[in-house]
């Protein structure tokens, strides 16, 4: 099948990869002339606009930062819905709930099917196929898709309802940054203590304190102290910001989550936007005055 792609970053480049490793042709689209390069190495063919690349592909799945962007691609003067040829659409990115339903309003008035499809699992689960990858759009279009889906990780479809699937994605993602500051902020208390850290790490991994950042963001990318996970503390910061944004619209109660949206602006404050989020344990070590890196990494 001919598929457009546009956003070739951090997770953009390896779930087109694993489209073209399916046997698909790749049309390929991104504002960076290096990460268009990087696909386009492997087989892709570049493409000179969103527009261009829904002239030239049925089915175009996106994977952007910010739900502004997500907004101009899709329904921009020279966006996805000026396409000739585009028939369905699927937004992999977190955008929030209110920025896929303005594309899903927008897009289904040419009567191009919309889905929001955001993906969970990082950099390391697009490359295996193993993302969860969440979809909400029109039924009688979905099976189709999920062919396509299935080549980067596991599909759900959560509903008929435009944005459901930011829904589900935000309410994981809120999760996500939870337990990682709070991963830290133990882990960094047990350092103080004298522990070592990777044993700290084996030690929940087995017992009942086991979260989704000690079995994978601190073995991978904060003990070894690389900081190299793949993604960017300004993306964590926006989909924290969302989540809040959704739940306070609900009326629901966000004592938790508003904790851990000070901590989370405090950090791309402190350590930058584009720092990698794993640098969150950054400020808890400066005001512990410890380091926590693998047991034959020098501690202050
Ligand atoms: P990224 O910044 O690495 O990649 C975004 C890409 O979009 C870049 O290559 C950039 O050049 C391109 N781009 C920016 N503006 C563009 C435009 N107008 N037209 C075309 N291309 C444009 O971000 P990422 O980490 O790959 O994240 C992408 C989305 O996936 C975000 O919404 C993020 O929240 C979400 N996400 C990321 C991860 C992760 O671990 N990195 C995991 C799950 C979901």
């Amino acid at each position: 099948m001919k598929i457009g792609f546009i956003g070739l970053g951090n997770m953009g480049f390896p779930m087109a990869t694993r489209l073209l490793g399916e046997k698909h042709d790749v049309v390929a689209f991104d504002t960076s002339g290096a990460a268009l390069d990087r696909i386009v190495a492997l087989g892709a063919q570049p493409a000179a606009s969103p527009k261009e690349v829904a002239d030239r592909a049925e089915t175009v799945l996106a994977s952007l930062p910010t739900p502004a962007v997500c907004l101009e691609v899709a329904t921009g003067a020279t966006g996805v819905i000026e396409g000739s040829s585009v028939k369905r659409y699927v937004d992999l990115s977190t955008a929030g709930s209110q920025t896929a339903v303005q594309i899903h309003d927008l897009l289904a008035g040419r009567g191009i099917a919309a889905f929001d499809s955001p993906v969970s699992g990082g950099v390391g689960g697009a490359e295996k196929g193993a993302l969860a990858v969440m979809v909400s759009g029109p039924r009688n279009e979905f099976d189709l898709v999920r062919t396509i889906l299935e080549a980067i990780g596991r599909p759900f479809y959560i509903g008929e309802k435009p944005g459901s699937a930011q829904t589900m994605k935000l309410a994981n993602n809120i999760l996500a940054a939870n337990v990682l500051v709070a991963t830290a902020e133990v882990v960094v208390m047990g350092v103080k203590a004298g522990l070592d850290p990777a044993v700290m790490v084996d030690v929940l991994n087995a017992g009942s304190g086991g979260t989704s950042a000690s079995r994978d963001k601190f073995p991978r990318a904060i003990l070894p102290r690389t900081f190299d996970y793949g993604f960017a503390t300004g993306l964590m910061l926006k989909d924290v910001r969302l989540y809040l944004d959704e739940a306070r619209a609900l009326g629901v109660p966000v004592e938790v989550a508003e904790t851990i949206g000070r901590l989370w602006e405090a950090a791309a404050r402190d350590q930058g936007a584009d720092s990698d989020f794993t640098a969150i344990i950054k400020p808890f070590e400066n005001a512990a005055g410890v380091t926590v890196g693998q047991a034959d990494t020098p501690s202050v």
